[in-house]
């Protein structure tokens, strides 16, 4: 019994130290640990097995839309990078660079990728010629780095997992609609699949990627209040096409440039699932993106029948298609409980010898800890629509947490009052200059987190300078 309490009680509370108990988490339910690679981490099976279910189901929906995968190296010359302006000023600070080949000194210095939009512009000036060609939508899955000075876990670590998105067009329509194409991928992605509701908006041009005409982005609040980025789609019109001359003959044999876009998803979204869903008891996994969807724990497991009857479940639930294991190792009940509740499995089935005896077995939601008995034939359906259930409220769970934390001001004092004493989105009208954005970052501490879509009209007047307002922007503290 103490040993079964030490689990538990390693966790610190959300309530007392959001950070702390975030990191807690992480550990506990062995998502990833740290490396003698200062910055960088180890994901974990636990951990991994998450990112895998997102990239399947990531790269599903990508290529019902046209999308294709390729792969280009991890190194980029120092030349290259140099040749857009904005992107190499943006991305200069955190490049790690590679300066030697074995014991020789390279005569140009190779980066080791940030991102590839460079490497993408070079491929495509040798591979792109006619109208025929086009639209080029391709896709990697990669790792990337950034020198980070600070790091954590899945959130910010200096080499990351992500998929980037790069495409070519043969006109500003066609590379403007797969930007929001995009954008809208990832927000239905978030919803469906990781419960987490988003808001999807365009970033001020402060907040825009470096080289980006356009930067549009999908925001989620995390539990503790704060922003998460949690997808980009970039739309840069004809920029990088004549900084690396991507050009093609049209239909009526004029050269013209090629308009670009690129969209990327991190590991990152593996923090998002644990600050959006996680409770004191460690991770809640949305049942879609779970990799064990169901925990059988027999309860004596000793006694006669009980096993061969939890495996004849574990059987019957594989065979309809759910994800399920069965914890038939000598710990005791209680302590397989708070491994499956710290791991976030979303249903765990509760199963001994008096339940068999009546032809039932209880399973426990992970999120609620509703309590359901079903018989035991009716198992597989009613697993599934419990999973669908909790899918769904998980969802209108974090829904109803980001609107109770969303707040309006249409006043400067209002405005320093929420962001000094409640933590979440603040929703204020702008002027649209920057100096005003700039001010408030540095007096109320929050940032423009989108100019959403849907727009508000909250007053006329811009929150910090009073001059008339067109745009109602989020602002937040961010991760
Ligand atoms: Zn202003």
């Amino acid at each position: 019994m103490a040993k079964e309490k030490k689990l538990v009680e390693a966790i610190t509370s959300m309530d007392e130290d959001f950070a702390q108990w975030y990191t807690d988490v992480v550990k506990k339910a062995e998502l990833c640990d740290y490396t003698s690679v200062k910055g960088c981490m180890v994901i974990k099976p636990a951990g991994y097995a998450i990112w895998e279910n997102i990239q399947h189901e990531l790269d599903r929906r990508f290529k019902e839309t046209g999308v294709e995968n390729v792969y280009l190296p991890m190194l980029i010359p120092e030349s290259l990078l140099q040749k857009e302006k904005d992107h190499v000023e943006g991305f200069a600070p955190e490049v790690a660079w590679v300066t030697h080949g074995g014991l020789e000194e390279l005569q140009e210095r190779m980066c080791v990728r940030p991102t590839s939009e460079t490497l993408f512009c070079d491929f495509y000036q040798n591979d792109i010629h006619s109208y025929r060609d086009l639209p080029r939508v391709y896709n990697q899955w990669c790792s990337v780095m950034r020198w980070e000075k600070t790091t954590r876990p899945f959130l910010r670590s200096r080499e990351f997992l992500w998929q980037e998105g790069h495409t070519a067009h043969a006109t500003a329509e066609e590379a403007e609609a797969r930007t929001i194409q995009m954008l809208n991928v990832y927000a239905d992605f978030c919803e469906q699949v990781l419960a987490i509701p988003v808001i999807k908006g365009r970033k001020t041009d402060k907040e825009k990627f470096a080289g980006a005409e356009a930067t549009y982005t999908i925001e989620s609040l995390m539990h503790d209040g704060k922003a998460l980025q949690s997808g980009t789609s970039h739309n840069f019109g004809d920029g990088f096409a004549k900084a690396f001359g991507i050009q093609f003959a049209d239909k009526d044999n004029k050269l013209k440039y090629v308009h670009q876009t690129s969209w990327g998803m991190t590991t990152r979204m593996i923090g998002a699932i644990i600050m959006v869903h996680g409770d004191n008891s460690g991770l809640v996994l949305p049942p879609h993106i779970a990799p064990t969807q169901v925990m059988i724990i027999p309860i004596r497991q000793q006694q006669e029948g009980v096993l061969e009857k939890a495996n004849e479940i574990k059987e019957a639930l594989a065979k309809s298609g759910l994800r399920v294991k069965l914890d038939d190792s000598e710990k005791s009940p209680g302590w397989k409980f708070s491994e499956q509740e710290m791991r976030g499995i979303p249903v765990r089935i509760e199963l001994g010898p008096k339940d068999i005896e009546n032809g039932v077995a209880v399973i426990v939601r992970r999120d609620t800890r509703e309590k359901i008995t079903a018989a035991i034939e009716e198992l597989p359906q009613k697993i599934a629509e419990v999973l669908e259930q909790e899918q769904h409220d998980m969802l209108e769970r974090a829904r109803a947490h980001r609107d109770a934390h969303t707040y309006e001001a249409t006043e400067k004092e209002e405005f320093k009052k929420i962001a000094d004493e409640k933590p979440g989105f603040i929703k204020a009208m702008w002027c649209g200059c920057q100096e005003c954005e700039d001010a408030i970052k540095e007096e109320f501490g929050v940032t423009s987190r989108c100019i959403p879509f849907h727009q508000e009209q909250l007053s006329d007047k811009c929150i910090y300078c009073g001059r008339p307002a067109t745009k109602m922007v989020y602002w937040g503290k961010a991760y």
